[in-house]
């Protein structure tokens, strides 16, 4: 049995380091790719969020031998039996760099509206999606799914958030993401719901070690 001491979550964003970390709360050293020599990037290529991220967890462990965090987030919209989907992030056709990012999630919003064109309220079901997978080197450790439930404006709709936040509306509070808080949306959202899944298990494994 050896103890787990350290959790790489594998990823460059440290804003979902921060929330990741604050959310799980775990005794352990949190680390991110940013702390550790640069190594060959694990790209982001399966057909499934589920495989996007074990692959990405799994990848990363083996490379630094540390248990390996990995996340993988997106849009499922109904209507269009299932896109965005995995490729969410680079809908409109360009892979965004942090620089343009807000460009890149107006084009992506703009096509998804542009495909759901004429579609009526009822049928513009959709939902957002974040897996969550630990790995060790040598094994897939935890998987989790959170979701939030949602319908698809014709418009923008709220100044906050990101991504396909301003045309995710979601009925119960009457809001599109745009227009909710930071907390208000991390209470509600796909990632937190995720997150909050992965919390008693990671509790129970850095329990018992590996
Ligand atoms: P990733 O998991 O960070 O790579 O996110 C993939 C893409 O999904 C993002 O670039 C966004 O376009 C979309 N996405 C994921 N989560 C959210 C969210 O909370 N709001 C809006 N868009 C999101």
């Amino acid at each position: 049995m050896s103890e787990i001491k350290e959790i790489l979550v594998a990823t460059g964003n440290p804003g979902k380091i921060v929330e990741i970390r604050a959310m799980l709360d775990a005794d352990v050293r949190w680390l991110g790719l940013a702390d550790l020599p640069p190594m060959a990037e694990i790209e982001e290529d399966g057909t499934t969020f589920a495989e996007n991220t074990r692959k990405k967890a799994a990848g990363y462990a083996k490379a630094t031998g540390l248990c390996t965090l990995a996340d993988d987030s997106g849009l499922v919209v109904d209507a269009l039996g299932g896109a965005p989907g995995v490729k969410s992030a680079r809908f409109s056709g360009e892979k965004p760099k942090d620089a343009d990012r807000t460009l890149i999630d107006h084009r992506n919003i703009a096509k998804t509206l542009e495909l759901l064109k004429g579609i009526p309220e009822e049928k513009r079901t959709a939902r957002f999606v974040c897996r969550l997978c630990l790995a060790s080197p040598g094994e897939i450790l935890i998987e989790t799914e959170g979701t939030l439930e949602g319908l698809i404006t014709d418009r923008e709709i709220g100044q906050n958030g990101f991504g396909y936040d301003p045309i995710f509306f979601v009925p119960e509070l009457n809001k599109t993401v745009a227009q909710l808080m930071s907390e208000e949306k991390n209470a509600i959202s796909h990632r937190g719901n995720a997150i909050h899944k992965l919390k008693p298990l990671l509790d129970e494994l850095l329990k018992t070690g590996l």
